[in-house]
């Protein structure tokens, strides 16, 4: 009999370029998979049922592929630090596996369940999977995490990456025995309809690693060499859309890498590497904001500035309640805001725009926003969403932080005819580009559309966040 190794998937709900994974496979053929649903994750406030219903489908593909390959995926449902090392006692598993994470909770979740693991005499053996360096890996020349982008890019991008992790397979099954064992010790059914319950609208993208790939592989065919200014257009399919697979983790980032280093090799112009070098760039802003979380974990809950601490935000729950709903009058940002209400998703630059209209027209604290962000994104992720909204509200680790957008000029450069205002503000689709780019929109046809008048005056408002911001460095900006 072959000894069993449990192996308890996260952040990495696939078979293939898994590295925990992988290794326990080279262990032994016996290897079983679980997935515990967590209700300290699953009854947060900031939960977006979008997530919800992605992870749920990711799930259930997980459950079919260990099936194919004739081995299983075993679901639980409760605190992990409990049910995790009662399901291993029951299999009396060797070991169990996974993949480390670097958010605080998981951090101080599996402590718990390692110890609890070593208490019953079960060994916890753990990876890096979801990064392409640890953050153990990167350090300045003077010993200490990085806290400023480029110099973590040159050196991260100087480093030599691991290729993808083999697929696992001819894994052996459970005997009846055994699952009948890991039912008593809780291993159910996936609730998955429930889950996908959560949320009714169509998600923006497929779930699961079959997807995942297939858009990986879409994305490096054509748009990847047009990644740098295409990238730029939300009316435009010009980026991956990967985020919410690498944030669950239907994708390993060693593929990801692979790809755009195939995709390298193919570029012919100057214009085509400088494009999948910056798609290339934003992968690293992902390991970026991951690296800085896990070594400045305090980010999670507030500033990284001094200054901006105890910031005299404004907080008008209208002016909230307006942004959240996309009625702000700014019709750049009332679509951005309306895309994220209806499918769970929003893009890059949008999100830069939202984010800055939040924190620098409405004055409104941006951990507002994030939280917001968080009810919302399919891709919700808490290293990148924090890493964007500190960036946008100045108050993070960019050492030029005081950026302003300007919704009107944002949309005249980006979506220069308004189709995406339009996709997005159907009642304002009748109107000339000029004026939904411009917001200038007369009185009658405001009232003609049943559209919002700005709330607020974007040249007024940036001239009190600057003075706001100076009062609070004390002088200088
Ligand atoms: C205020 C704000 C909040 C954000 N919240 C999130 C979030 O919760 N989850 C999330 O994954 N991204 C977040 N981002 C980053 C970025 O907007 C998304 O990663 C991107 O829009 C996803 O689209 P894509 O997969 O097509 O990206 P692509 O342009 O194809 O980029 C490839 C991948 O690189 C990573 N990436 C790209 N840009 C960034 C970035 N600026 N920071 C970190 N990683 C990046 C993502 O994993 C993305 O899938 C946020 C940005 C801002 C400004």
């Amino acid at each position: 009999m072959s000894d069993i190794i449990l192996f308890w998937h996260r952040r990495d709900l696939r078979l293939s370029d898994n590295v925990g994974l992988a290794v326990a496979r080279e262990k032994t053929p016996k290897v079983a998979g679980v997935f515990c649903l967590d209700p300290n994750i699953l009854n947060r406030d900031d939960l977006a049922p979008a997530r919800v219903k992605y992870m749920a489908g990711c799930l259930q593909e997980l459950q079919q592929r260990y099936a194919e390959i004739g081995a299983n995926l075993l679901i639980l449902q409760g605190d992990p630090r409990q049910a995790i090392p009662a399901l291993a006692a029951a299999l009396s598993a060797k070991a169990v596996y996974w993949n480390l994470d670097i958010e605080p909770y998981s951090r101080e979740r599996d402590k718990a369940v390692s110890e609890a693991l070593r208490y019953k005499g079960i060994a916890a053996e753990t990876f890096w999977d979801q990064l392409l360096h640890s953050p153990a890996e990167l350090r300045t020349g003077s010993g200490v995490p990085y806290t400023v982008y480029t110099p973590f890019w040159k050196n991260w991008s100087a480093k030599g990456k691991s290729q993808p992790a083999p697929d696992l397979q001819n894994a052996e099954p459970l005997t009846e025995k055994e699952l009948l064992a890991a039912r008593d010790a809780g291993a159910g059914e996936l609730p998955w309809k429930e889950l996908g319950k959560a949320c009714e609208n169509p998600l923006p993208v497929e779930p699961g690693e079959r997807a995942a790939k297939e858009m990986l592989e879409e994305f490096c065919y054509r748009a990847i060499f047009d990644y740098q200014e295409q990238r730029n257009f939300p009316a435009t399919a010009g980026t991956s859309m990967l985020s919410a697979a690498l944030k669950f983790g239907a994708i390993g980032i060693r593929t990801v890498w692979a790809a755009a280093k195939d995709a390298l090799k193919q570029c012919r112009s100057d214009e085509t590497l400088a494009s999948v070098k910056t798609w290339q760039q934003e992968l690293a802003w992902r390991e970026f904001y991951q690296h800085a979380m896990y070594h400045f974990p305090e980010l999670a809950s507030g500033a990284y500035r001094q200054h901006f601490k105890n910031f005299p935000w404004d907080d008008r729950e209208d002016h909230f309640q307006a942004w959240c709903e996309g009625k702000t009058g700014y019709p750049m940002v009332d679509a951005a805001m309306r895309q994220l209400n209806e499918t769970g998703w929003m893009h890059n630059r949008c999100r830069m725009i939202v984010a800055s209209f939040l924190t620098k027209d409405l004055i409104i604290n941006w951990q507002w926003g994030e939280k917001y962000f968080m009810q919302k994104l399919v891709d919700g992720d808490l290293a990148a969403n924090n890493g964007g909204w500190q960036w946008s509200a100045s108050s993070g680790m960019d050492p030029k932080p005081l950026r302003i957008f300007n919704p009107a000029t944002q949309a005249q450069k980006f979506d220069p005819e308004g189709e995406y205002i339009r996709q997005w503000l159907p009642e304002l689709s009748s109107l000339d580009a000029e004026y939904l780019v411009t917001g200038k929109i007369s009185p009658s046809d405001l009232e003609a559309c049943g559209y919002p008048a700005p709330i607020v005056d974007h040249n007024q408002q940036q001239r009190r966040f600057k003075a706001l911001y100076q009062e609070q460095k004390g002088g200088s900006i």
